[in-house]
């Protein structure tokens, strides 16, 4: 976990926090060549009808909004050292930006009937149409006015507005089927935005954070007060020093004791070539990494131990600054130099990023400057260059800055004139205090809203009682301070609303009916003090439960529910927990089941669109007033996950999916809800927040996947960020980058902690750029391109067909395969011929085929797929690959070997197995790790020791039919595997349910199902799946 705010003990006594490392990048979009221009102006024409109904919501029809003006360059008028004036330049000087990034056409083109503007593509390839002169990439692919690349030109001659045209969204995957209700969720979000204070302020956040704008940090040093607001800043300059004499017109004195008096000797070599020497001739690599592999002789590619991500072909001072794997990924570690190589290798190029990662250790920076580069906005970093002691250059733009005086001295050293060891320039994660520039409004208060399904339905379940149970035990652990508020809205047919007013003496229900036009009775009274009404709260909640249980009513108002609730927070911002456990039948966002039985196993038209576009729009609405919406659907029938889940998607939200919840026949649930709640409800949480991702010019981003809204051209809205949700994005190579040799990409994170400050954390990762196939092959990130094509594939199941992604998936596997053969093998070999790097690529994609969200011939419930897609979308990388490809372990023979010792706690370590029947044996036990499921299955002639030591029966036959827990016996076997079970669920953030299974058990379909390796009714197996490879790569 973070402990930002703890000041660092003993040297530095400066507001630097804990030091540390991990870090992660992203990287800017700059925009740029004539390509992309001439996408953006086709764009915009066809996004006029759009902007022009949208008045409220842009910035450029506010003015004097935006902070931040340029001081030096172009000062835009207003005062610039207040900090209250906002400015911006005149909309007229700059060219219009594109503004859609994303909108109903994927970044997947469209098939050519729906898109007929679009370059055709093949159907079942992710990669435009391969005789289509010059061929595309694909990742790059749609000419047509629906879809454009992110970027915003950022030079100072060609200053873009990029936060105005931007309505629509990225997310392919609800809003693809039809372009209309893309148009009209766009024009309610604003109209709701219109007329609002606070809609003024989010809209804004583009130009805070950077967005189009040069602004700069110069506003900061002639204000420092401001960035006072925040503790623990460290001094501009240390106390004893502000009274010696300056040595020069800057302030800062010479003759400190630290301080050497002449200039120093400027030590930091400047990154380039030099650094580069052993990395671009791939000698950093491990021998084997140079392997080529035939994947029909060598079967078992699997290692026993997780695999890792590859390490970037860097020199090992730049690597060892490098971000961490964990928060920031590309799929291609070594970045080709051009379109035409990226195209030639057949690979996806795209980032996935876990930015809000809960972390050990983070820098924490309070600072009354924070450097950015003047251009471009990218924070420094540890891969800028210094030219001098005075001057840094742009790792992104180029661009060479000043140094400014404040960071001359280093906090930590307490030296001066060493900007180069500054923590900034010493991680590439780390997290700024952000000085009042960086807000539009005073940081909101954390808000929390429940809201509980409490029709006949949902009583049933019991569920009201766990939820309540679990509120209450971490009502005092919900993140936040004295201004924390919270309130509840239960509803049925009508909706109750509850007064927790201090002083009453117990909640006051207030019942209104009219559904079709939600009003909000008393609302200073319903979202209360937490702290001043604490005895109200837990008083309700100790009702609650009780409250509706004679309920005979069975309609369900979820939607005039949620506008009731968006209503109520609106003023505020904040995060809506939303519980609901059947189809919404009454008022608007009513819906109809859609769900047919034949309908599961085939892959031709299932409902994977949404049936309304309510949803999404009022979660755009949400976005507008920083409402983020949870939804947990506990339902046991077809609940129409596809519509309800763009609440949540657009939003910033997050979803959890019990289904079959029930409290007593469905304990393993009830479980899972518990322990799920528990970390929903005490985990870090961030209000307010946008984000942004830059990368190197020459680089661009097209396309984002994840939980957010596009608010300009590259802004993500999220008006929660929680530190378990996973972000991609596509990229492609708009200019050459024959002149370098690395490339970086910086995320920034802007948001509000629960404490009420304002925050900004920084991830930046370098990589070097490469100019042959080979090497772009041998840097590849096998699973990080899993995963990027996972996002890809679901977009590509919702704007086409679920058949056509899984052929694009395969294609992926053929084209790259292919590529790889023609371009870079010298012999031709018979086999099925892979770089080392890739030795993995046709098993996870096979995987991915039967992964839930793509499976075909199962009885996968529609809603089931619909969340696996969801999950694919929001889950990390690291969750996704297990629950693509899970992990197989023998576990009846545990030691501890090569054991993992933490805090006391032998943790053992059993290798991992392929999944393949093969690997098991009836005289031993297996666990499976799927991710959110363990399943432990047991041999039938599994030893006797293990029966009576680990799961504590007399034999066989006595293991019960449903046994989801082991006991703990006083025996060292039964340690071991509760400490690995342990340890493997504590390391996610959800709840892995475990089942113990017998041979005869019915679970065990759903353990074979996992068995990748395999042929099942509907899938080839591993070895079938690479013939059927090598026949299409070899023709
Ligand atoms: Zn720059």
């Amino acid at each position: 976990m973070s402990q930002p705010g703890v000041p660092a003990s003993g040297a530095a006594p400066t507001g630097l926090q804990a030091r540390n490392g991990a870090a992660s990048a992203s990287g800017s979009p700059y925009a740029n060549g004539p390509v992309q221009n001439a996408l953006m102006s086709s764009q915009v024409s066809a996004n006029q009808g759009y902007n022009s109904q949208l008045p409220g919501s842009y910035p450029h029809l506010i003015p004097a909004k935006t902070l931040n003006p340029v001081s030096g360059q172009s000062n835009y008028g207003g005062s610039q050292g207040s900090g209250q004036t906002f400015n911006r330049p005149p909309v007229a000087s700059h060219p219009v930006t594109p503004s859609r990034h994303s909108g109903p056409v994927p970044r997947m083109p469209l098939p050519a009937s729906q898109n007929p503007a679009a370059t055709p593509m093949p159907s079942g390839s992710f990669l435009p149409g391969a005789n289509l002169p010059p061929p595309l990439n694909w990742q790059y692919n749609y000419p047509s006015a629906g879809s454009q690349t992110n970027h915003c030109p950022r030079t100072s001659s060609q200053l873009t507005v990029s936060e105005n045209t931007n309505l629509t969204t990225n997310h392919q995957y609800a809003s693809s089927g039809d372009p209309s209700l893309q148009n009209s969720f766009t024009k309610s979000g604003i109209t709701s935005d219109t007329n609002n204070g606070a809609t003024m302020v989010h809209s804004s956040y583009d130009e805070i954070e950077g967005g189009g704008f040069l602004a700069t940090p110069q506003l900061t040093n002639k204000n420092p007060k401001m960035s006072r607001s925040v503790g623990y800043s460290y001094p501009s300059l240390p106390p004893g020093y502000q009274n010696t004499t300056p040595p020069n017109a800057t302030g800062i004195p010479s003759s400190s004791l630290n301080y050497p008096s002449g200039p120093q000797a400027f030590t930091q070599s400047p990154l380039g070539a030099n650094h580069l020497t052993a990395s671009m001739s791939g000698l950093s690599l491990h021998p084997e990494g140079l392997r080529v592999v035939n994947l029909l002789q060598e079967r078992n590619m699997l290692p026993p131990t997780p695999l890792r991500p590859p390490v970037p072909n860097l020199h090992e001072d730049i690597q060892k600054l490098n971000c961490s794997p964990e928060l920031f990924r590309c799929t291609l570690t070594s970045i080709p130099q051009t379109q035409a190589l990226l195209n030639k290798a057949k690979l996806p190029l795209g980032l996935l990023l876990h930015p809000f990662k809960d972390l050990v250790q983070l820098p924490v920076v309070t600072s009354s400057t924070i450097v950015r580069c003047r251009s471009c906005r990218t924070y420094i970093n540890p891969f800028v260059s210094f030219l001098d002691h005075r001057r840094w250059k742009c790792n992104l733009c180029y661009r060479v800055n000043d140094v400014p005086e404040e960071f001359m001295y280093n906090p930590l050293t307490r030296v001066y004139g060493e900007p180069h060891r500054r923590p900034e320039v010493q991680n590439a994660t780390i997290e700024f205090m952000a000085p009042s520039e960086y807000m539009l409004r005073p940081p909101q208060p954390p808000v929390y809203l429940f809201v509980f399904d409490v029709s006949h339905n949902a009583v049933e379940t019991g569920y009201l009682n766990s939820v309540c149970q679990s509120l209450l035990d971490n009502l005092d652990l919900l993140p936040g301070n004295t201004r924390t508020k919270i309130g509840f809205i239960t509803f049925d047919s009508t909706i109750h609303f509850y007064s927790l007013q201090e002083g009453l003496s117990q909640p006051q229900m207030l019942i209104v009916s009219d559904i079709e036009d939600v009003f909000i009775p008393m609302p200073e009274n319903l979202l209360v003090n937490l702290n001043e009404s604490k005895e109200l709260v837990q008083d309700l909640l100790k009702t609650l439960p009780q409250m509706f249980t004679k309920t005979l009513e069975t309609q369900s108002a979820l939607g005039p529910a949620l506008q009731a609730a968006f209503k109520l927070m609106s003023p505020t911002g904040g995060r809506m927990s939303v519980f609901q456990t059947q189809l919404p039948t009454l008022g608007v966002g009513a819906l109809k089941p859609r769900e047919e039985p034949n309908q599961r196993s085939s892959a031709k038209e299932i409902h994977l669109t949404p049936s309304t576009d309510f949803y999404k729009k009022l979660a755009l609405d949400c976005s507008g007033q920083q409402v983020a919406v949870d939804l947990f659907l506990l339902s046991g029938q077809y609940s129409d996950l596809a519509s309800l889940g763009c609440i949540s998607r657009y939003s910033a939200g997050s979803v959890y999916y019990y289904p079959s919840y029930h409290h007593q026949h469905n304990p393993v649930q009830v479980q899972k809800l518990q322990k799920e709640l528990q970390r929903y409800l005490t985990r870090k949480i961030g209000f307010e927040a946008v984000m942004r991702i830059r990368c190197t010019k020459g680089l661009s981003i097209h396309t984002f996947h994840g939980n957010f809204f596009v608010r300009s051209t590259d802004l993500l809205s999220l008006p929660n960020v929680n530190p378990d949700a996973g972000y991609a994005v596509q990229m492609s190579v708009e200019e050459s980058l024959t002149d370098t040799q690395l490339v970086s990409f910086q995320s920034a994170l802007l948001y509000t902690s629960s404490k009420g400050e304002r925050r900004i954390r920084v991830h930046t990762l370098c990589l070097p750029v490469v100019s042959t196939l080979n090497e772009v092959f041998l840097g590849a990130d096998v699973q990080a391109i899993s995963g990027l094509l996972a996002n890809m594939a679901v977009d590509r199941s919702v704007t086409a067909s679920l058949s056509d992604a899984r052929d694009a998936l395969v294609n992926a596997v053929i084209d790259s395969l292919s590529a790889y053969r023609a371009s870079v093998l010298s012999n031709q070999q018979p086999g099925l011929m892979v770089p080392f790097s890739l030795r993995l690529f046709p098993l996870f994609v096979l995987a991915l085929l039967k992964q839930k969200s793509f499976q075909t011939g199962t009885n996968a419930r529609l809603d089931e797929r619909i969340f696996a897609m969801c999950q694919v979308k929001n889950q990390p990388l690291v969750y996704l690959m297990l629950t693509t490809h899970p992990s197989l372990y023998r576990v009846d023979n545990l030691s501890d070997e090569g054991a993992l010792s933490i805090s006391d706690r032998t943790i053992p370590q059993p290798p991992l197995l392929q999944l393949s029947v093969e690997k098991l044996s009836r005289d031993g036990a297996f666990l499976m790790d799927a991710g959110s499921v363990l399943m432990l299955w047991i041999g039938k002639n599994c030893a006797q020791s293990f029966l009576t030591q680990v799961l504590g029966v007399q034999n066989y036959a006595s293991i019960p039919q449903i046994m989801t827990d082991l006991p703990e016996l006083d025996t060292p076997e039964s340690a071991r595997i509760i400490a690995f079970i342990s340890w493997l669920r504590d390391q996610r953030p959800f709840f892995p349910v475990l089942y113990v299974i017998r041979d005869e058990s019915p679970m065990k379909a759903n353990f074979l199902q996992n068995m990748v390796e395999d042929r099942t009714e509907s899938a080839l197996s591993y070895y079938e799946f690479l013939l059927h490879i090598q026949q299409q790569v070899n023709k």
